[in-house]
């Protein structure tokens, strides 16, 4: 590809041996040896070439970006981790503004507060605050970028005991569409305060965050894998629910892959693969997994006492591996007998290479904050599921795209909301579902009053509406 030197869009146009000498660098255009690396993101399926990506080193550098992308005209993609269901942190033709340099951290274990950057991955940051006995809870993938999942709420192994990745958040750095570096809490801001807790990337880039940290010296956990009858599944959830709050976790209902610890006659047949943590003493622990190892004669026992950075396992092929899903994500009052026939049916039907329902009860801690505290507005959802269908041909799209639909409505109960962090390209009715209601209404006169052009729009995006 011919290195362009001067891209030009409708309004305006940008020149990048200009921002090479501003940037140095940290400055990556088309033609460059790892532009290809630099614009890929998690997932497969995502061809886009933005005109340019900067890896910012710090704050000055992210609102030199904002004020660059507002006045060049040129569309904006924010990306920490890259792990957007809907490829949302890289553009066509646009901005990157790569905050994967950002690592910066300020732990005070004094007062048990952190301050991070942005461009910390959950394991990073994870492993960072295991070394002192101290966590704050991420989702199950250590490579998840802390910027984008705690702008859309967090759930994760400490989601019942400690709440969602936001209800630990005690302030953060913003900068907002106008350039300017806004410092927010409950005091300062708070209205911006509100909707960064849930309402994605809407408002501006948050360069760092601070955390509120809870002594998690060790853990019980890991993985246990069990049969997929829907008397297993219904078995799984109930006793999910009447664990201590300590115990958080996920059951992915597959079939199993070729995983070399299971037995080879197992390969095929439809699992449980749970993923469980209690965070709490050992004894109580394994007290509260019995339940769960009494369902039936594990395929697979790996539950354990560890270290809470250990859920997050070195990731094999990470930065290689960009899988393509159809997938759809909803919250369900109950998973009874009949629903999880319902389950067990559909993983039947599916034809592709990987399906899975994802399923994960809620409540504890994540549902005393009230509904309004936080745009995260599902604080009564009992469990959410996530359903989906990896697939490696793209014509095959249309297919998974059905079967993810018809599963969904073959589950749907009364809760109609969604999670905005494992939205796809969805469209905009999804977008209420995950924000509903009076949270719609305050999250779009937030973005009237902080970024009324909507330069931030990559995202499950809010219109700004004035009040
Ligand atoms: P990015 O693609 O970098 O960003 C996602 C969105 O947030 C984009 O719109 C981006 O512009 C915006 N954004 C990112 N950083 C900033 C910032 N600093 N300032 C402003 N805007 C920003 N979620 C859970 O809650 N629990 C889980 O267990 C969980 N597991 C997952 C496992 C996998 C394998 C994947 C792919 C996703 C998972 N998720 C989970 C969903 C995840 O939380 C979202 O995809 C999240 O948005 C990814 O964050 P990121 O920073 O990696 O992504």
């Amino acid at each position: 590809m011919a290195n362009k030197t001067n891209i030009r869009t409708a309004s305006a146009s940008i020149s990048i041996p200009k921002l090479r000498s501003e940037f140095k660098d940290r400055v990556i255009a088309p033609g460059d040896p790892d532009y290809d690396k630099a614009r890929t993101v998690f997932y497969g399926g995502v061809d886009k070439h933005p005109a340019v990506i900067i890896k910012v080193a710090d704050t000055n550098d992210v609102v030199r970006v904002v004020n660059l992308a507002r006045e060049s005209g040129l569309e904006l993609a924010v990306r920490s981790g890259g792990h957007s269901t809907a490829g949302h942190s890289v553009s066509e033709g646009g901005i990157v503004l790569d905050l994967s340099n950002m690592k910066g951290l300020e732990i005070d274990t004094e007062s048990r507060t952190a301050w991070a950057e942005t461009g910390l991955t959950a394991g990073e940051l994870t492993t960072a605050l295991g070394a002192h006995g101290l966590a704050v809870g991420f989702g199950d993938t250590g490579s998840v970028g802390i910027g984008g999942i705690t702008l859309g709420g967090g759930v994760g192994y400490l989601v019942r005991k400690y709440g969602l990745t936001i209800d630990n958040l005690l302030a953060a750095e913003v900068v907002t569409a106008d350039g300017q570096i806004r410092h927010v809490d409950e005091q300062t801001h708070p209205d911006l305060f509100w909707a960064i807790r849930g309402g994605g990337g809407n408002f501006g880039v948050v360069t760092r965050f601070k955390f509120r940290l809870h002594k998690v010296p060790s853990v019980v956990g890991g993985m246990l894998i069990l049969p997929a009858t829907p008397e297993k599944i219904a078995g799984f959830i109930a006793e999910s629910e009447a664990a201590p709050e300590e115990l958080s976790g996920i059951g992915n209902v597959m079939t199993a892959p070729p995983m070399p610890f299971l037995p080879a006659e197992v390969h095929g047949k439809l699992i449980i693969m749970a993923l469980l943590v209690y965070a709490g003493e050992a004894e109580a622990g394994e007290r509260a997994l019995a339940p769960f190892r009494a369902l039936a004669t594990p395929y697979a026992d790996m539950l354990k006492p560890m270290t809470y950075p250990e859920i997050y396992p070195p990731e094999e092929g990470a930065g290689e591996y960009h899988p393509v899903a159809a997938s759809l994500t909803m919250f369900v009052d109950r998973v009874d007998r009949s629903v999880a026939e319902t389950i067990v049916d559909h993983l039947h039907s599916s034809s592709a290479s990987m399906a899975v329902a994802q399923l994960r009860v809620l409540g504890g801690a994540l549902a005393r904050v009230p509904v309004d505290a936080t745009a995260f507005a599902h604080r009564n959802s009992k469990i959410m599921v996530n359903i989906a269908a990896l697939y490696e041909k793209p014509e095959d799209k249309a297919t998974h795209e059905a079967w993810v639909a018809d599963f969904a409505s073959a589950l749907r109960q009364s809760d109609k909301g969604a999670y905005v962090n494992f939205l796809a390209e969805e469209g905009e009715e999804r977008i209420h579902a995950a924000y509903p209601g009076a949270t719609w209404d305050r999250l779009a006169e937030v973005k009237a009053r902080y970024d009324p052009t909507n330069l931030f729009h990559l995202n499950q995006n809010i219109q700004p509406v004035s009040a």
